[in-house]
């Protein structure tokens, strides 16, 4: 499951680590009601919302993006064999990603940048992969780059004493997913507006996107001809489309994680940009209109690598 775009000079491919991620609505938006997960069934089929279970459905992508020479990784998925006893819905992946990533024709040694939207275990655990006991770059030439207010915020919680529950994993996160690649010396911090790579008329920029975490980053690829948001945990389901009051359990913010939300897919809607998002059950892009009083998401197909 994957698909290839071309958004001005820079071609982006979707890699998926995990095509099916179900969840109970509830335990993804808390404040969900059944009505409004039936409501998403009915709106977005099967693929979107378990039939038999009511699940909502999710996936782990990642996306690859080649520019001018440059190869980019944007958001490093969950990775394999990592240990998250508190957070069961990551915990021991064994994935065959890098056989997926090989397919793409580009080698883990060519990857010149590995950005995360976040610091969440899905979003840069294939920073690292295990080789013998030690945690090592998947990426070996790659620079990283991580947003400040996220690895700050990160470092914070890794230096308190007896970390529990999903802290304790976050910290496990740190040790095997970003200090082996602090270690390696080949990183850089990102703010607002860092300019990841250009060529020709387009770029590849960070924009501040903070809300499911304080340091939340999107990618944007912007040319003449048009754009697409690599848009990470600003939205995680459709359902929040036809609900954009729904939390997602893990968010930091909820009030401003929906500001977020709201603004981001406003500017997909006005600037006629692709939605690229991290989570979404699906092998195309997507691009919104605006409808009435709401957004409306359509699906972008015939993008098919
Ligand atoms: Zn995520």
């Amino acid at each position: 499951m994957t698909f290839q775009l071309t958004v001005g000079e820079a071609t982006i491919t979707q890699v998926t680590e995990l095509a099916r991620w179900p969840f109970p609505p509830w335990e993804l938006f808390p404040d969900a009601t059944g009505e409004q997960a039936a409501r998403a069934a009915a709106e977005f089929g099967p693929g979107y919302v378990e039939e038999r279970t009511g699940a909502l459905v999710l996936a782990i992508h990642s996306y690859l993006v080649r520019i001018g020479g440059t190869t980019l990784v944007v958001d490093a998925g969950n990775g394999n064999h990592k240990d998250r006893p508190n957070l069961l819905p990551h915990h021991r992946f064994d994935t065959d990603f890098l056989n997926r990533f090989a397919g793409t024709g580009t080698a883990v040694e060519d990857v010149d940048v590995v950005v995360s939207t976040h610091l969440h275990p899905d979003h840069c655990g294939w920073n690292t992969r295990l080789e013998g006991d030690r945690w090592r770059p998947t990426f070996p030439g790659a620079r990283y780059v991580f947003g400040r207010a996220e690895l700050d915020s990160l470092q914070a919680l890794a230096a308190t004493e007896h970390p529990e529950g999903v802290a304790a994993d976050l910290v496990r996160m740190y040790d095997d997913s970003v200090r082996p690649v602090l270690q390696n010396g080949r990183w850089e911090i990102a703010d607002d507006g860092h300019l990841l790579a250009e060529h020709g008329d387009t770029k590849v920029v960070l924009r501040a996107a903070p809300g499911h975490t304080g340091g939340h980053l999107v990618a944007e690829i912007r040319s003449r001809e048009g754009g697409a948001v690599i848009s990470g945990d600003v939205v995680h389901h459709p359902i929040q489309l036809l609900y954009p009051e729904l939390s997602q359990a893990g968010d930091a913010d909820p009030a401003l994680a929906r500001r977020t939300r709201d603004a981001v897919l406003e500017r997909c809607a006005r600037d006629g940009l692709l939605l690229l998002p991290a989570h979404f059950p699906a092998d195309h892009p997507f691009t919104l209109i605006r409808d009435g009083g709401r957004l409306r998401l359509l699906p972008v197909t015939g993008h098919h690598a």
